[in-house]
């Protein structure tokens, strides 16, 4: 049984996902995936997330702005609030800080202009508040950004309540220390990378009761569908990836991993699979 922890089900394109939501969930159904968490990246797109939750028992939601998103007018605190409120959010983000596209000598580039490091900080900073305030979880998007990251977690983060970095990428030491502060590393398909060895040894050393998988579909489709629009039933390849990594079963790592969402996501075990609400108890 696992667990997508996060995919944009709000941005699937239907010309390749069998022509519609329900299929593609079928098909990672179909492999075992027992649950899907929503990932927001603007507070405006929560409305449409909560409309697939409600067709889909199987599928929970979050609400936040992605470090990357321009917005007219930067959410407050309350603001955020009362989304995630409003539409029964698990969890607030994605939030984060990303200045990868901000450094001086990069070779790529997005087609918006990137909000600025004050700005992604501020934005970051209301949005940790206001998961602290609810007690909900925070999904971290984070890259290229490892001190401010942890800093702002450090500092307005209930380790009790803790969160995730997402779609991890950096290096060992910030994953350790992201742990110490009561986060879950989550793994996406960049870990079936030919080049990501680096990540495969970080997914080694990271205890399994604080890994996470996830596809963050359409986006990182892994290997052996690299250059295809990603979905939520290529989760299983990042589980086969750990699995073979670490020399374990695929099984224990799909056990684990779900443990894990629920554990941190507690507002998601309402929504769990009977079998799951039995081992837990
Ligand atoms: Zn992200
Ligand atoms: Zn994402």
């Amino acid at each position: 049984m696992f667990v997508d922890s996060h995919c944009h089900l709000d941005r699937l394109d239907p010309e390749t996902h069998d022509g519609d939501l329900a299929a593609t969930l079928d098909a990672a159904r179909a492999r075992g995936v027992s649950q899907f968490l929503a990932v927001a990246v603007t507070l405006e797109g929560v409305a449409c997330l909560a409309a697939i939750a409600r067709d889909h028992d199987d599928v929970v939601i979050s609400a936040g702005v992605h470090p990357l998103h321009q917005v007219p007018e930067e959410p407050d605190i309350e603001s955020i609030k009362e989304v995630a409120e409003r539409f029964e959010a698990v969890a607030i983000g994605e939030a984060g800080l990303d200045y990868h596209y901000l450094h001086p000598d990069r070779v790529d580039s997005l087609p918006d202009p990137v909000p600025s490091r004050e700005v992604q900080r501020e934005r970051f900073r209301r949005q940790l508040i206001a998961a602290t305030e609810l007690e909900l979880p925070v999904i971290v998007h984070t890259r290229d950004a490892r001190e401010d990251t942890l800093a702002l977690i450090r500092e307005h983060t209930d380790p009790a309540v803790g969160g995730v970095l997402h779609c991890f990428t950096e290096d060992l030491e910030m994953a350790r220390e992201a742990v110490r502060l009561g986060f879950y590393i989550s793994l996406s398909g960049i870990v079936t990378f030919r080049n990501a060895d680096a990540l495969r040894d970080l997914a080694r050393q990271i205890p399994l009761d604080r890994l996470l998988i996830e596809t963050d579909s359409p986006y990182l489709a892994p290997v052996p569908h690299r250059g295809k629009p990603n979905q939520p039933a290529w989760v299983v390849e990042v589980a086969e990836c750990i699995a073979a990594t670490r020399g374990i079963s695929v099984d224990e790592v799909a056990m684990q991993t779900t443990a894990n969402f629920y554990h941190l996501f507690h507002a998601a075990v309402p929504q769990a699979p009977e079998i799951v609400k039995d081992a837990l108890a």
